[in-house]
């Protein structure tokens, strides 16, 4: 049997339309079943036309489109069943994202140095969207007193604290960092204490839900104006 030929006659139903790729933690929108990266996918759902699906222009969910994604780990097996060394290339491309970024990458360090030019196709792709030291948020304006941010999809390192999410919502809205104290951050409905990290909030809040952890903002309590209360 001819192997290559069948691989590439596969092909159509394990690569995503979208970076034209091997599926790399496969997400398929629940209501057309269509399969892209989950990277890809995140990163569409944050576009103009990121509410319907990039093939069928289906409607993804019709309030959280976040909401209507699921992460397919079978189908994930089976691409990395078919493609050998997807896997290996994979967690390799995502080690020397980490280096580059000074991030830790937990996974053994084996010491030695490939500095070989990998496979162009996985050059530039962004870590998945969620992995051990990541967390993907989504971050809302609790109240009308704060504007929405421009881009409400954050991936970043689990040891991120809610400290440095206010510092970010002070400097994309207020451009003034030291405005951090003037907002606070919370997870349904509670506010959060300030040394928090993401992976603690996850973990301890979000629990079993699927990602991305929905953390909204609102002007701190007690510089609130209450005048206008009855
Ligand atoms: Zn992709
Ligand atoms: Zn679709």
């Amino acid at each position: 049997m001819d192997s290559h030929m069948s691989l590439r006659s596969l092909n159509p139903y394990i690569s995503c339309s979208i970076c034209d790729g091997y599926l790399i933690d496969a997400t398929a929108i629940t209501e057309c079943l269509h399969t892209f990266c989950k990277s890809c996918i995140v990163k569409h759902l944050d576009t103009k036309k990121g509410n319907t699906c990039p093939k069928c222009d289906m409607v993804i969910h019709r309030s959280n489109p976040l909401h209507g994604i699921r992460l397919d780990r079978k189908m994930q097996d089976i691409v990395y069943k078919l493609v050998p060394d997807l896997q290996k290339r994979e967690s390799l491309r995502e080690r020397k994202f980490c280096n580059a970024r000074k991030i830790p990458y937990e996974k053994h360090q084996s010491g030695n140095k490939e500095k070989r030019v990998e496979d162009e196709k996985y050059q530039g792709k962004p870590i998945s969207a969620i992995s051990e030291d990541r967390v993907c948020i989504q971050l809302e304006s609790k109240t009308k007193d704060l504007k929405p941010l421009s881009k409400k999809f954050i991936c970043c390192s689990s040891r991120t604290t809610v400290n440095h999410v206010k510092k970010l919502i002070a400097k994309k809205l207020f451009h003034d960092l030291e405005k951090y104290c003037s907002v606070d951050i919370l997870c349904n409905d509670e506010i959060l204490g300030k040394d928090h990290t993401l992976k603690f909030i996850y973990v301890t809040r979000w629990r079993c839900k699927e990602p991305p952890l929905m953390l909204y903002y609102q002007p701190r309590v007690d510089v609130l104006n209450f005048s206008e209360e009855v």
